[in-house]
């Protein structure tokens, strides 16, 4: 077997390394054999049903209480569902009604409504019901085993003799909960994904788990040895004993980085020099504000509102966004909240948003340009930022600025609805800095003066790199020549940079690049001393920044503006980042390759 076929690739559900041999385990429908009872023994079986039930309820609750102390309180929420299916009247009656008509067995009327159930759900077709269908199943797994007086497959791992590797067509959240880590290391699964409730489970819990790995039960035998890489969401057959010391080393790296991580969290965000990098969240969706908090975001530094009107029928109004701004505002007293205004067009149109067909999306109405054709939308959303600001310190950004006129337009709307709101008696801020978002390479090579006309400057390096290498993001073809390093954009992020100090105005990057450590080094070192990250990120991020000193940075930086290519502009900052930190408990991309790290290059 060659090695390319002892990898197999599925999701990674829950992060770190597994070893050992595999363990196929069955998780399926019993069969139960066909038998009918006498019609003087039909209400003694329906008896024998609800001793079954009750007993079976009490099994769960116990796995839910179980689920409580190991995983927490959100997660034990998950055997509900389980519970209710054995207290559905119209699905316990419609057993009950199989024995009483058609004389079956429990067991066998069980099966019955089960397959019944599952065949209407599986027809409806609704990703939704995948979730509740593994629940009927994990349900009349063990309703049927108890009237047949059989153990369940939750059973298994006490017969094991090493600790192992489970693999499994499906896997319950009942079996996943009363896993043992000293008897099962891993788990892979050929069904499920990161949202079911298995793998939120092993998450929790701690064990390495792949889901969505297809075939997995007929392409691992029994038995065979086999590395789990639960971070990829890879497996390596019958590794040879150099591979099995290079997962042990990323297992230890991988540690290592999670523990100094977690110390990170708690301190400043300043450099070996003392400079403050203030870090900040992206938050795209409502659910990102507890994750930026926890991980010490010093405000949000790109609030993206898209979300408000994707997968809506109506636009938002004015209400609904004031309370929205003032309860992300508020997550985050006295630090900034910087609303980035609709972002519409390019390949976002939602529904309630009908738009004329155009030949270039990207380069068409979009952003601040329907912003401005459009003000009774813009104007909604600049009154409520007015509004919310009453009690946050809120900021106001408009994206895809290629103009001043954009800029000084924009302002002349908010003092409008500031002055009307006034009028109207509504309590609302008289202002509130307004920021340019520079993604467009116009707006680069404009930064001084669009630095006179706003307050601040932030860098969507995303649209910056498609725009001025003329490279669609989205595009996996040109995935390769997507290179936010490239000599090109890397002067204009200079440019920028200097252009808002001399004039004052705070200049930050909330593109992705921000998130990646050599790039925030290289930011740093071009003068960015605010990053706006995706909050997973935050600490790797701000640990970066604790062991940097900005004079390394800005020679790492110097130098990889001198580069002919984003290649050589990315190699010169590997050997910088590597002469400072340990950059081998970084990902692949940001360490130095292999055969390279010794000696130092010259900057
Ligand atoms: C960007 O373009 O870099 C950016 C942050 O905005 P978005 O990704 O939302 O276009
Ligand atoms: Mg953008």
């Amino acid at each position: 077997m060659s090695a390319t076929d002892r990898l197999l690739k599925g999701i990674g559900v829950s992060p770190g390394i597994a070893m050992g041999p595999t363990v196929t385990v069955r998780w399926a429908l019993p069969e139960v054999p066909h038998r009918v009872v006498p019609r003087t023994q039909v209400e003694k079986e329906v008896r024998r049903l609800r001793a079954a039930l009750k007993d079976v309820r009490g099994q769960i609750a116990e796995l839910r209480a179980r689920a409580e102390a190991r995983a927490g309180v959100d997660e034990a929420r998950i055997f509900d569902a389980q519970l209710l299916i054995l207290e559905d009247k119209d699905f316990i009656g419609g057993v009950a009604e199989l024995i009483r008509e058609n004389h079956f067995t429990a067991e066998k009327a069980f099966e019955f409504k089960t397959l019944e159930v599952r065949d209407l759900w599986t027809a409806a077709g609704n990703p939704l019901l995948k979730e509740r269908l593994a629940d009927l199943t994990g349900v009349a797994i063990r309703v049927i085993l108890h009237l047949m007086h059989k153990r369940g497959s939750s059973d298994i791992w006490e017969s094991l003799s090493e600790p192992s590797i489970l693999v499994a067509r499906e896997l319950s959240p009942g079996l996943t909960v009363q896993l043992d880590r000293d008897h099962v290391v891993g788990l892979i699964s050929e069904e499920g994904t990161r949202q079911s409730h298995a793998a939120i489970l092993a998450h929790s819990i701690g064990i390495p788990a792949i889901f969505g790995l297809r075939g997995a039960v007929a392409r691992i035998p029994a038995g065979t040895k086999a590395i789990l890489d639960g971070t990829l969401g890879t497996v390596l057959l019958n590794p040879t004993p150099g591979e099995i010391e290079e997962a042990e080393r990323r297992d230890t790296s991988r540690r290592e980085l999670t523990a100094r991580l977690e110390e990170a969290v708690s301190q400043p965000s300043d450099t070996v020099d003392k400079v403050h990098v203030a870090l900040r969240g992206n938050v795209d969706l409502p659910e990102e504000v507890a994750p930026a908090k926890a991980h010490g975001a010093e405000g949000v530094g790109l609030l993206r509102t898209e979300f408000l009107i994707t997968g809506h029928s109506e636009l938002p109004d004015e209400e609904s966004q004031t309370n929205y701004f003032r309860h992300v505002g508020e997550a985050f007293p006295g630090q900034p909240v910087v609303i980035r205004t609709y972002d519409l067009g390019g390949d976002k149109f939602p529904a309630p948003f009908r738009s004329p067909p155009e030949a270039n999306p990207f380069l068409g109405w979009r952003a601040i340009r329907v912003c401005l054709d459009e003000p009774e939308i813009f104007r909604t959303q600049i009154r409520a930022v007015l509004r919310a600001a009453v009690t946050a310190n809120l900021h106001l950004m408009i994206p895809l600025v290629t103009r001043l006129d954009e800029v000084e337009r924009t302002r002349e709307m908010m003092h409008e609805e500031a002055e009307r709101l006034e009028k109207q008696g509504v309590p609302a801020a008289k202002t509130v800095p307004l920021g340019v978002m520079v993604e467009t390479p116009a707006a680069a090579v404009l930064a001084d003066r669009l630095a006179e006309v706003s307050d601040f400057l932030s860098v969507g390096t995303n649209d910056l790199t498609q725009y001025t290498l003329v490279v669609d993001r989205g595009n996996a073809r040109l995935a390769d020549r997507f290179t936010p390093h490239d000599p090109s954009v890397l002067r204009l992020l200079k440019l920028v940079a200097e252009a808002a100090r001399a004039a004052g105005k705070p200049a930050s990057v909330c593109g992705e690049m921000a998130s990646e450590p050599l790039s925030a080094f290289l930011l740093l070192g071009l003068g960015y001393e605010t990053l706006s990250v995706a909050p997973p990120k935050l600490p790797l991020i701000k640990w970066l920044i604790r062991q940097v000193s900005t004079a390394q940075a800005r020679s790492a930086a110097e130098a990889a503006l001198a580069a002919r290519s984003a290649e050589l502009a990315l190699d010169i900052l590997r050997f910088a980042l590597a002469e400072v930190v340990d950059t081998s408990l970084l990902d692949p991309d940001a360490r130095l390759p292999a055969g390279r790290r010794s000696g130092s290059l010259k900057l």
